[in-house]
């Protein structure tokens, strides 16, 4: 019989309850028990849910208070020593690792976040040395798989632990500072083995049948000694006592296979909606052996329903060849990267309403799918009603603009070209806006108040007019005008207080966009993100940020920053159509983004930012030809957005996260960049930018954490940077926007950082 599978469920609950009850928790609303008696809450409600949808492997271990990875981290020890030295239990040390603490006498810092994959999920980074002491919890219940196992199991529901395999857990990782250049991480392997080995035993002695074991890591280019390494790792731990399933997810396998064709495990899973082109291989191979193989066929990173018919075929192909006994149908990957439940959307138009499958209604479909396979009469409604579904879609009016698709089929090369190469822009830009050395800024973003998000929700509710809205708006806009002069900062933004989310804010304003009411993904550790979802051809229908941008430069004399969003990163934080190829999605944008740039220009901005936070994100995993050709389109679709101003006109761009090679990032040919840094502390990475053309400024603070660096600190960071950096082209400013800041923490944390610009000043 075909068994069906999901790889984790969202962890956020229905309605948010985990990220309420945590920042609950951390303002010390809640008691720590509170807190966790939330999360146990959340599981047993996903775990029943499962059930009671039939699916027949349901992971546990897919919760998490922060960061899988980070539980994981905790789970093994693999904890730097600063997190060590005050007496905290084992919850406020994840979160202490996570998102930094400053507390009493306790002073940390967070550990680096670092984009899961290609999708928008952070994990926290762990970090190894030579003498990291692998070891288990003395306590049983402190054991997390083992503890979420038992409590599945005490509600009557056998669970399949998940847990990150160690090829993976050690390379997504990085050596603590001081063995940066000697530790090969590798090298660890027979260090943590043993305590993969015991966390097994123990997941076994409790009743484990089936374990997953994530080596995602697998969809990445990997060398020889990482290759070599899973055969090592695997033919080590004695796996026996359970049915033990590889994962991987987000890509293709291919290139890896010899490295697992034949580890003694009893199965795997691989995802055939973000790689079909693997199942013929897979096959192949898998035919000439014994393993049970997990279809990935319902996407864990989209909204839109499945085509049953198309997955089918790949179902059945893979029964035909190996046996019903031998295949199970299940999400592409877990499900933590859609929201909870589509039944919460209740302003949906029922036509886009039909378009969609959320987790929950994803737990359906897998089902659906299981039974066509052996009793498809006994779901023969549901296969004809979503065949309906897939012409429904195809024909609707509400995707295809014929205007839209003629334009993007006219963009030419000179619409991707500035008029002028970056030197002789810059000269006319430094005599037009006469900046001082390191001149300093912000990402966009000021404190999103409880105020301005009750304001919003009254104004959503009709209980506020519109112009008593704006005017609290503008009074916003004016408050954090006035603190920027105060604090001299020089190029001043006016704070996005208009916005709730860089994607959303504009989605909502270009046709062919949807929303959702309550469609949220988590992000990192409490924050989730609402992602618009492009459902067709993109247009805008009068112009999106002018207004804001316009009063802000009313109001002062100092230069205020426009503020848009890019086109790459409209694209990957929104759930991207499936029917249209993503270079066609990002054209659309820009050409939208084109407009609203000009008519910046036109209103007298004259400088622009254009974020591109996600440019790294939608690097295609592997190195070859299709991400060749992505740096290309990405870099020609914000080109497009930006290169109709004139040589004035300062164009900037932001990115975070993003490991970007800096030859990459000229592509934009942005004037000047901003990009996140603070954690980054490796002089390598800055040596990297000795090269770069155009300006830049490398984040100087953190800004997912409530710490606050002293002048002292802004000063030694930004000697380490000036010691290898041409300083005319540095700019001073932090990793990112400051949304989810508090005022107090970015009073000061600006004012410590204009401080040392002006220490530096002298200097120089
Ligand atoms: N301008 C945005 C902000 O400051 C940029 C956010 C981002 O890069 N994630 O919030
Ligand atoms: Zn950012």
């Amino acid at each position: 019989m075909v068994q069906s599978s999901v790889l984790g469920f969202p962890r956020i609950g229905g309605n948010r309850e985990l990220k309420k009850a945590t920042e609950q928790y951390w303002s010390g609303k809640i008691t720590q028990q509170e807190l966790v008696e939330v999360g146990k809450k959340i599981r047993a409600e996903n775990w029943l849910l499962q059930k009671q949808n039939g699916i027949d492997l349901i992971a546990s271990n897919d919760f998490s208070f922060y960061d899988q990875v980070l539980d994981l981290a905790l789970l093994f020890n693999v904890v730097p020593e600063q997190y060590t030295k005050f007496d905290l239990n084992s919850l406020d040390k994840l979160f202490a690792m996570g998102r930094g603490l400053q507390r009493d006498s306790i002073d940390v810092t967070a550990l680096e976040m670092v984009k899961w994959f290609d999708s928008n999920y952070h994990y926290v980074r762990p970090t190894f040395k030579p003498t990291t002491d692998f070891k288990l919890p003395a306590e049983d219940a402190l054991i997390k798989p083992l503890a979420e196992f038992l409590e599945a199991k005490a509600l009557g529901v056998e669970t399949q632990p998940v847990i990150l395999g160690p090829i993976s857990f050690l390379t997504l990782g990085k050596p603590e500072k001081e063995f940066l250049d000697t530790l090969e991480l590798l090298d660890l392997l027979p260090k943590i083995l043993p305590v993969y080995q015991q966390l097994i035993n123990k997941l076994v002695t409790a009743g484990a049948k089936n374990i997953q074991i994530d080596e995602p890591v697998l969809v990445l280019d990997l060398d020889q000694k990482t290759q070599a390494a899973f055969k090592t790792a695997y033919e080590t731990l004695n796996l026996s006592g359970s049915n033990v399933t590889i994962a991987s997810y987000f890509g293709t396998v291919i290139p890896n296979l010899t490295a697992i064709e034949s580890l003694p495990v009893s199965g795997f899973h691989f995802d055939f909606v973000r790689a079909p082109e693997q199942l013929e291989p897979i096959l192949e191979w898998l035919s000439k052996k014994e393993y049970k193989l997990s279809v990935g066929i319902v996407d864990g990173r989209n909204v839109w329903k499945n085509n049953f018919a198309k997955s089918l075929e790949v179902i059945n192909k893979a029964v035909a060849k190996l046996g019903a006994d031998r295949v199970t149908v299940a999400s592409s990957s877990s499900l933590l990267h859609t929201p909870v439940n589509l039944e919460a959307e209740t302003k949906l138009s029922e036509e886009i309403k039909s378009f969609f499958a959320f987790a929950t209604q994803k737990l359906g479909e897998i089902a659906v799918l299981t039974k066509a396979v052996s009793s498809p009469e006994t779901v023969s409604a549901e296969l004809k009603a979503n065949q309906e579904y897939v012409t429904k879609r195809a024909t609707s009016t509400l995707i295809n603009n014929k205007a839209v698709q003629d334009r993007v089929a006219g963009v030419t090369d000179a619409m991707g070209r500035r008029n002028h190469p970056f030197p002789e822009r810059y000269a006319v830009q430094k005599d037009f806006y006469k900046l001082p050395l390191f001149p300093t800024t912000t990402i966009g973003s000021f404190p999103q108040t409880k105020e301005i998000r009750i304001n919003r929700n009254k104004f959503q509710k009709g209980k506020i007019s519109s112009e008593e809205y704006e005017a609290f708006i503008n009074s916003e806009i004016e408050k954090v005008i006035r603190f920027q002069e105060e604090i001299d900062l020089d190029v001043l933004v006016h704070g996005e207080p208009e916005r709730n989310d860089m994607t959303a804010y504009f989605g909502e304003q270009i046709n062919g966009y949807a929303f959702t009411l309550n469609g949220w993904v988590q992000s990192y550790g409490s924050r989730y993100v609402r992602p618009p979802v492009i459902i067709g051809d993109l247009s805008r229908p009068k112009a999106m940020s002018v207004k804001e941008s316009v009063y802000a430069q009313s109001i002062t004399t100092k230069h205020v920053k426009g503020m848009l969003t890019g086109p790459i990163t409209m694209l990957r934080w929104s759930f991207p159509r499936d029917d249209v190829d993503q270079k066609t999605q990002a054209f659309q944008l820009a050409l939208v983004l084109r407009d609203e740039v000009k008519d910046l220009e036109n209103a007298g901005i004259n400088i622009i930012q254009v974020d591109e936070p996600a440019l790294r994100e939608g690097l295609p995993l592997r190195s070859g030809a299709e991400r060749d050709a992505y740096y290309s389109w990405a870099a020609e679709s914000f080109r497009v957005s930006t290169s109709c101003v004139e040589d004035k006109t300062q164009i900037h761009s932001h990115f975070c996260y993003s490991d970007l090679d800096p030859n990459h990032i000229k592509a934009l040919d942005a004037d000047v960049v901003s990009i996140e840094f603070s954690k980054k502390d490796d002089p390598n990475y800055i040596r990297e930018f000795k090269t770069y053309p155009n300006h830049v400024g490398l984040g100087l603070f953190d800004i997912h954490s409530p710490r606050v660096p002293s002048k002292e600190e802004f000063i030694t960071k930004m000697g380490k940077i000036l010691e290898t950096q041409e300083f005319e082209k540095f700019w001073v400013n932090p990793d990112c926007g400051l949304k989810t800041r508090g005022w107090e923490e970015t009073k000061l944390s600006l004012t410590h950082m204009v401080e040392a610009a002006k220490f530096y000043r002298e200097q120089y």
